[in-house]
């Protein structure tokens, strides 16, 4: 105790000390269990270890100093308060030890109930609960043993890891015994002989008798559940779920109540809304005569939380009574457990509750209108991770369809089709135009071509972040991983799930959302909240209360938000989809899909040409095609702006692949063909060629040394816009020219485009802005020149995380990624979000040196990161204008915009 002069550091907390914003000290269970408290709610004494404390002993491998006398000092409150002393012979105080760390963590870590109990206390429990009704001693006694034989149970499996399973068949050989299948008919004796079997399981593996001193058995519970924090599972669960690896978890030891003594007591669980649907009603399970953990365990069936109504009404007018004072208190659906002992409820934890993504939107909809919070706070409650998921195509699922396994929804989608089992496989039957699901144990970087292939992937092992799982998500398809009730075996091409067996080419369907898996083919529909983006849902008339929610929160988000949001977009079908979608312009239009198709022929002129004349025939033929490629383009946006950007990638994409040519010519000469077309073109491949095309003859340096390919596309944008204008309709082109390291590259572009687009805008009234991608790292490291001959700057942050970190994006992914994530180098993919530290560094450097130079500069992303939360709350902070994204992220941005532009703490909303 703190006789020293120097005060010691406080490691227990009394439940009437903490509160709820104390969840990193005292864990969310432990903060939770002092509001209630504090709120005057029937919660059972007790006290918090803290995850101080916590890191302290996994430091260190022992107890911190002065955590002893702590626990022992409110030990000996609590006895006080409950007027009985722990393990008291004649009338034993019992507790029970609890986890519970900030985030939760269901079923991760440990609790041991009934704390205090041996073979003298557990005689005295047995005649408390007895008392002096004759009658109810038989029903004491066999309270007593099954209380008992639970605490050895739990005991040896947390805290001496003996195996769980033994405890259970014990169990079971004693109902058999007994001719039974409920635990409920074991009497008192029964009970009794039980205890002495689980003594001798417990002797058997840990080579020492069941502990009897009450101190004692609580100093080794408080210490399992310390450990408990490193446990394998909860270690993987963490990495998962990106929780800190070094919070620790907190301790509860709370004072017993027992829904054991009877069919008067009982154990539940509740919802104070659906945390499925966010409907407004009671949601729990109820299990009479029994203690909490055997809900969970699903032991015996539960029963609706509304019997309780009949079974015991004073009870449940007092619990629905606590759960609208909590939802009211935490101004969110929380989920409660509650004990009832002998007609006396209980409150034995309560947290704000998890839910589904349409869940979220229709809570944070209903506190809107309930008044308990306001429309920021909506927003903060819901993410653009949940509204994605809200928009992937699902299944449709009708009566028929049961999912005959589940695993971890590794990357969310609907796909159904042919199972195969090899990567060589799965491309051949794509080839032929079917749609496959590659199903494997695991997968590895050798089935990369398979997964490209495969309409979605299934695996037997891992979790989410698996090589399957990180590739996909990378790839966009649906997988779902280490659905391990599948047997797969791949020499035989078949998997074997629940008896069924499932041979290559038979359909499957699989849901990378819900993890779950059908046989035959489900049908897919569009989610409602697509139709609802899409215009064919009328949010103040349809009767869905998800559309509303989100139309609702969707239009604060818009309100709010600073980021202007656009799209990606190539073709007049996708600028529409994505206007209807609320893009506020094009960030990115690739030009390079343009020159494919039909047109190949005439790149391939271009590329042959022999003179001037030649090539600038080539050119000629495909100005006007490129014309009326951004007419429609430029209608589809009327008014808002277009950047489009000159032709990026190497010209040698365009022509057929060297290998494939070069056989063509050998056969064609063979058969004593004409073959000097073919020759020219093989030698222009060779020429061609790169090492690393990536790094190669591309984007600005393509318009530097081709003449006139820039200057062809210039004039092509120009006139489009004077044509759409002069229709009318308003243009706003913004040219973009790639892949530019240096001021002069631009600057040498950029004299040559003037001069077109002032012959050619004329008096039309069209203003056509010039600026520049900002994608190498020495353009963002020398962004303040750059910005002298530059109107806009647009983060192509793909190529810049690619150059940056010096990753060739198709190769690494596959290749390493997963042993990245495995190490923790990164904790996510930097393609998938932007890397705050380097290349997001690069990006704040070439932001403010630009700015600096031209403060009219107009900023924005073009990358994928466009579309990712994390990213555009970073783009949000470094004060870009606007981020570009694919279409189906467009909404997704902009409810991150606005909720970037409403958090004003950094508080992470997990
Ligand atoms: P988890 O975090 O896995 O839910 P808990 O610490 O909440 O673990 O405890 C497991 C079960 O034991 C719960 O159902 C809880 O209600 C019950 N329980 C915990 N402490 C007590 C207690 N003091 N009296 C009665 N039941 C308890
Ligand atoms: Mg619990
Ligand atoms: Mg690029």
């Amino acid at each position: 105790m703190a006789t020293q002069e120097t005060v010691e550091h406080k490691y227990v907390y009394a439940f009437a000390e903490g509160n709820k914003d104390l969840k990193e000290l005292l864990g969310g269970k432990g903060a939770n269990l002092a509001e209630m408290t504090n709120l005057g709610l029937p919660v059972p004494p007790g006290f918090t270890i803290t995850t101080e404390a916590c890191k302290a002993y996994l430091a260190t491998g022992e107890e911190p100093d002065g955590l002893a006398g702590q626990i022992a000092a409110h030990l000996a409150s609590l006895e006080q308060a409950m007027g009985k002393r722990l393990g008291d012979p004649e009338d034993p105080l019992l507790v029970s030890v609890r986890s519970g760390a900030k985030f939760s963590m269901p079923g991760m870590m440990e609790t041991v109930l009934n704390v205090g109990l041996n073979d003298r206390s557990v005689q005295g429990l047995a005649r408390q609960a007895g008392g002096a009704d004759q009658q109810a001693t038989g029903g004491a006694d066999r309270f007593a043993w099954d209380s008992y034989r639970r605490l050895i149970q739990m005991f040896g499996k947390t805290v001496c890891e003996v195996p769980g399973e033994e405890f259970e068949h014990a169990l079971d050989d004693a109902k058999r015994a007994k001719g039974t299948g409920n635990d409920l008919d074991l009497d008192a004796d029964d009970l009794r002989g039980l205890v002495d079997a689980y003594k001798k399981i417990f002797f058997k593996h840990t080579g020492r008798e069941f502990p009897q001193e009450p101190r004692e058995q609580l100093d080794l519970a408080i210490r399992a559940v310390f450990e408990s924090w490193n446990a394998e599972r909860a270690v993987l669960y963490r990495r998962q779920e990106r929780i800190p690896a070094d919070l620790g978890t907190a301790v509860n030891v709370v004072a017993m109540v027992f829904g054991n003594l009877g069919p008067d007591s009982g154990t539940g669980v509740a919802f104070t809304r659906d945390p499925a649907s966010g409907a407004q009603g009671i949601y729990g399970d109820y299990l009479a005569n029994a203690q909490g953990e055997d809900v969970v365990a699903g032991i015996r069936n539960t029963v609706p939380l509304q019997e309780l109504e009949r079974l015991d009404k004073k009870s449940y007018d007092e619990l629905l009574g606590i759960m609208a004072r909590l939802e009211g208190h935490y101004k969110d659906l929380c989920d409660i457990e509650f004990t009832i002992e002998r007609g006396k409820l209980w409150m034995l934890q309560t947290r704000v509750g998890k839910r589904t993504a349409a869940a979220a939107f229709v809570i944070a909809g209903q506190l809107v209108d309930e008044g308990l919070i306001d429309l920021d706070e909506a927003l903060h409650r819901v993410n653009g991770a949940q509204l994605a998921q809200l928009m992937f195509p699902r299944f449709r699922l009708d009566h028929e369809f049961q999912p005959v396994a589940k695993g971890i929804g590794a990357s969310p989608g609907a796909a159904s089709g042919k199972v195969v089992f090899t990567s060589a496989r799965a491309v051949e039957l794509a080839a032929e135009g079917e749609s496959v699901i590659l199903v494997r144990r695991e997968t590895n970087p050798d089935d990369l071509n398979g997964m490209i292939a495969a309409q979605g992937i299934l695996t037997s092992r891992g979790g989410k972040t698996s090589h399957a799982a990180v590739v996909a998500r990378g790839m966009g398809k649906t997988c779902v991983s280490g659905a391990d009730e599948i047997d797969v075996n791949v020499p035989q091409r078949r998997f074997v799930v629940g008896g069924q067996t499932v041979v290559e080419g038979d359909i499957v369907s699989i849901d990378g959302t819900t993890g779950k898996v059908y046989l035959g083919e489900v049908p897919v529909m569009p989610s409602e909240v697509v139709q609802y983006f899409e215009g064919s849902l009328d949010p103040e008339h349809v009767d869905n209360a998800l559309v509303r929610a989100v139309h609702r929160i969707m239009s604060h988000a818009d309100a709010r938000r600073r980021l202007a949001v656009r799209t990606n977009a190539d073709t007049g079908a996708d600028a529409a989809r994505a206007r209807r979608f609320g893009a506020e312009g094009i960030g990115l239009c690739r030009t390079e899909h343009m020159f494919l198709g039909d047109r190949r022929e005439l790149v391939e002129r271009l590329i042959l040409a022999r003179d001037n004349a030649e090539r600038e025939a080539a050119l000629a033929a495909l100005l006007p095609l490129q014309r009326a490629d951004f007419e429609e383009i430029f209608r589809e946006m009327d008014g808002m702006p277009v950047t489009v950007r000159l032709i990026d990638p190497p010209l040698h994409e365009f022509l057929p692949p060297l290998e494939q040519l070069a056989v063509n010519v050998a056969v064609a000469q063979e058969r004593g063909e004409d073959v000097a077309q073919e020759e020219a073109l093989l030698a222009a491949v060779r020429r061609m060629h790169e090492e690393n095309p990536m790094l190669g003859l591309r984007g600005v340096r393509l318009g530097l040394v081709i003449p006139g390919l820039f200057a062809m596309q210039v004039r092509a944008i120009a006139e489009a816009a004077v044509t759409v204008t002069r229709s009318g309709a308003v243009a706003r082109p913004e040219i973009m020219v790639p892949l530019v390291g240096a001021v002069q590259e631009l600057e040498t572009v950029r004299a040559e485009a003037e001069k077109i687009i002032a012959e050619v805008v004329g008096d039309s009234g069209v203003e056509v802005l010039i600026g520049t991608m900002i994608e190498v790292p020495r353009a963002a490291l020398t962004a303040g020149q750059i910005a002298e001959a530059a109107q806009f700057f647009s983060f192509g942050t793909n190529d810049l995380t690619q150059m940056g970190w010096g990753f060739s994006r198709d190769d690494v992914e596959g290749a390493f990624f997963w042993r990245y994530l495995e190490l923790g180098i990164f904790g996510i993919s930097p393609f998938e979000s932007i890397d705050r530290d380097g290349v997001g560094r690069l990006v704040r450097i070439a932001a403010e040196e630009g700015r600096a130079a031209r403060p009219e500069l107009k900023l924005g992303v073009c990358g994928e990161h466009g579309g990712d939360p994390e990213s555009v709350h970073f783009f949000h902070e470094v004060g870009l204008d606007y981020v570009s994204c694919s279409p189906f992220r467009v909404p997704v941005a902009r409810l991150e915009a606005g909720r970037a532009a409403v958090q004003t703490d950094g508080s992470d909303s997990r």
